[in-house]
């Protein structure tokens, strides 16, 4: 039996934990819920699940939460309450939910009261990869890829020593406007870059689906998770993501893991990681799927994955700044502050502006996360201005 502590259970990725923990009641016990704002969401979850304790991370609704549940489920808030959770005294593993960043400070806590992390938030591992995969080893946990591409790479790569291995293959959905051509991106509006053509998932995610800069967040994610250089990490369009991602051996052979689109797999797999559970929730028929196929990411239509090459290859701030940049763009995209190809051009702009500092703690890379949002921010009222 597994102790789990979920933070962000009321999104997509949360909701699909809840799903396998159903399913698999013999394995999967959730010892804990943490959501942002969705109170209601969050209590109704609670009342079904009935975990030893829930963090709301707006602490205004704290109060309207410990009215709705009984007694025995302890309420908490804020990001004091999210480290709380994280070293919650009966978990065995944290899942970490949250959009954004705010799980960074969660997953360090968890990783040293010697809890596993299982990681979905990529952008914690895009940001500070470094620190949090040597703070793993340092601890002794495992860091368990819940992101589908990695959860692959990692169930192919199972035991294998790392010599062996020529190149990491990232496939890539090619999102929505995979044959979109570029004089139409201007036009693009956010209804219909939140229409992703195989994956269900929340708003942020598909919006960097669209833009392509969700394959290259994986990048980064791949390169620490990994330890691979990112020279050696390649991504391949394969519109049906039934192939997962692939290994590339020294000897020629790929290894893929293949199966439908759905996230409860990859979730179930970090949760019961190292044993398979019988489970029949997702269930893949090739012959019906008929073909898989394969085609070269056009760069010059999404410039993502290059500038996520750059900042990978770069490392030290760079990594937290393109994230930074790219979360206050979408933002504004979302808001109608800015055009989809402004997501793209402002990111860029961004990381040239930047100076990297000479060493890249985590203090360091906080104040590039912070200084990142400030100059996107800034950009997109001028961008928005000589629009006008
Ligand atoms: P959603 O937008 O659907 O959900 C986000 C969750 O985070 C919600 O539960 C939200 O709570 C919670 N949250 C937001 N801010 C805070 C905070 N400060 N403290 C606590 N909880 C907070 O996102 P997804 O589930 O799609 O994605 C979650 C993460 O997983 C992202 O990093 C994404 O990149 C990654 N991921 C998602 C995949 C998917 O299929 N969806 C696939 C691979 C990776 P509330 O509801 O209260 O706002
Ligand atoms: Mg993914």
């Amino acid at each position: 039996m597994r102790n789990v502590v979920l933070l962000g259970s009321t999104g997509s990725i949360g909701t699909s934990t809840l799903k396998v923990a159903r399913d698999l009641p013999g394995e999967i016990r959730l010892a804990a819920l943490a959501a942002g704002r969705r109170v209601d969401r969050l209590a109704e979850q609670a009342l079904a699940v009935r975990p030893e304790a829930v963090c709301i991370y707006d602490p205004s609704q704290a109060d309207a939460l410990r009215r709705r549940l009984p007694k025995e489920i302890e309420v908490l808030s804020g990001m004091e309450g999210l480290i709380r959770l994280a070293e919650w005294p009966s978990a065995d593993i944290v899942l970490i939910a949250i959009v954004g960043t705010a799980g960074l400070r969660p997953a360090l806590a968890a990783i040293r009261a010697g809890k596993d992390i299982a990681v979905a938030s990529k952008e914690i591992l895009v940001m500070a990869g470094e620190i949090v995969t040597e703070e793993a080893r340092r601890h002794g946990v495992n860091i368990l890829a819940v992101d589908s591409e990695h959860s692959a790479i990692f169930q192919c790569l199972e035991g294998r020593d790392p010599a062996s291995v020529r190149r990491l293959w990232l496939t890539a959905s090619g999102g929505p406007f995979r044959n979109t051509p570029k004089e139409e991106f201007p036009s693009i509006t956010v209804e219909r870059a939140l229409r992703h053509p195989s994956w269900s998932m929340g708003r942020k995610i598909t919006i960097d689906s669209a833009t392509l800069f969700n394959k290259g967040l994986e990048m980064i994610e791949a390169r620490w998770l990994f330890n691979v250089g990112m020279d050696r990490i390649r991504v391949v369009v394969h519109p049906q993501s039934v192939i997962h991602s692939m290994v590339e051996f020294v000897d020629g052979a790929f290894l893929a893991q293949l199966s439908t689109p759905d996230m409860c797999l990859p979730i179930q797999y970090a949760l019961t990681y190292p044993r398979r559970v019988p489970n029949s929730r997702v269930t893949t028929d090739l012959a019906r799927i008929g073909s898989l196929t394969f085609e070269e990411p056009d760069t010059e239509r999404f410039p993502a994955l290059e500038l996520a090459r750059w900042a990978g290859t770069a490392g030290g701030g760079l990594p937290a700044v393109l994230n930074a940049a790219n979360e206050a763009a979408v933002d504004a995209f979302c808001r109608g502050a800015l055009s989809f190809p402004g997501i793209t051009e402002i990111v860029r702009a961004v990381m040239e502006a930047y100076r990297p500092a000479p060493h890249a703690d985590l203090d360091q890379i906080l104040a590039a996360d912070a200084w990142a949002r400030e100059e996107a921010a800034r950009r997109i009222r001028a961008a928005a201005e000589t629009a006008r």
